[in-house]
């Protein structure tokens, strides 16, 4: 039970971050949304499980945004006890010719947004002597893909600043931990397979392929399944779990 606790997920107007920002307030946390595009929808959607959300359209690219959405969760909230790290982007494309401003981009929003919001949070969460900080890394945290290398190297670093925070926090009941997804159908993506279904490839063969290629359960994550580990990371029996990278996967990471 997660009355009386704050959950701020960052983008969550859309995918995983909405499905995460749902599962914590079914179980009664007050949710504070991010996030840009079906705003409305998204509040709507939250408000109809339990309180009413907050909401900042912080662009989490830009430091100073992210400052002022910590300071808008305090002063509206009381602070931040549960910290979903969400938000991310995805570009593909092979390494030569990867646009240098998506590299700063993914960098910016997948990977040091993570740690401006934890550096921003840990103080009132070690005042109020609790915390949860989970960070939607990615398989891709833990291994690659070719065409990816932002977004693999970032989330390669969200997994090695989970640790690091963890080891920091290792006495107090103030726990850090990444969850890595498989392949969720969520619009990040839906634009992968719209790019295979461009290039001539039958939309539900696309979708298989993509499956194929690394996802052995030929089944999508969903993000309701990644809300069910988020409250089990927030409960009480998971305070020992710390540092860790839990893949969530369909096996893709067991081969
Ligand atoms: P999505 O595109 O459905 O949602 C992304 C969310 O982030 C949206 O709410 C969007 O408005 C927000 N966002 C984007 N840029 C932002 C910015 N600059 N500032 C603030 N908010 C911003 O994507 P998703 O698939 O739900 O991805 C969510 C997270 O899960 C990402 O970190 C992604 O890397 C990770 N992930 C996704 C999958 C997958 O298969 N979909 C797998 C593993 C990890």
């Amino acid at each position: 039970n997660l009355q009386g606790k704050t959950a701020l997920v960052t983008g969550s107007t859309s995918g995983i971050g909405l499905g995460l920002a749902a599962s914590l307030a079914a179980a009664g946390a007050q949710v504070i949304l991010n996030g840009f595009g079906e705003v409305e929808q998204a509040k709507t959607h939250i408000a109809g499980l339990g309180a009413a959300p907050g909401y900042h359209d912080a662009d989490l690219s830009d430091p100073q945004q992210i400052a002022d959405l910590m300071r808008y969760v305090e002063l509206e909230f009381g602070g931040t006890d549960i910290l979903v790290n969400n938000a991310g982007i995805q570009h593909v494309s092979p390494l030569e010719s990867f646009p240098v401003d998506k590299w700063n981009a993914i960098i910016a929003i997948n990977l040091s947004s993570v740690f401006h919001t934890s550096r921003l949070a840990l103080p009132g969460m070690r005042e109020r002597g609790w915390g949860r900080i989970i960070n939607v890394a990615s398989v891709h945290g833990l291994v690659a893909s070719k065409d990816k290398a932002a977004y693999v190297a970032a989330k390669h670093g969200v997994v090695g600043l989970t640790k690091t925070i963890a080891l920091e926090t290792a006495r107090s009941a103030i726990t850090c931990n990444a969850i890595c997804p498989g392949w969720v159908l969520t619009p990040l993506v839906q634009q992968q397979i719209d790019k295979r279904v461009a290039a001539g490839v039958d939309p539900q063969q696309a979708r298989d392929d993509l499956l194929a290629e690394k996802q052995p359960s030929q089944e999508f994550v969903t993000p309701e399944q990644l809300g069910e580990l988020a409250l089990f990371l927030c409960s009480d029996a998971a305070v020992q779990v710390r540092g860790a990278a839990w893949n969530m996967d369909g096996g893709w990471l067991a081969q």
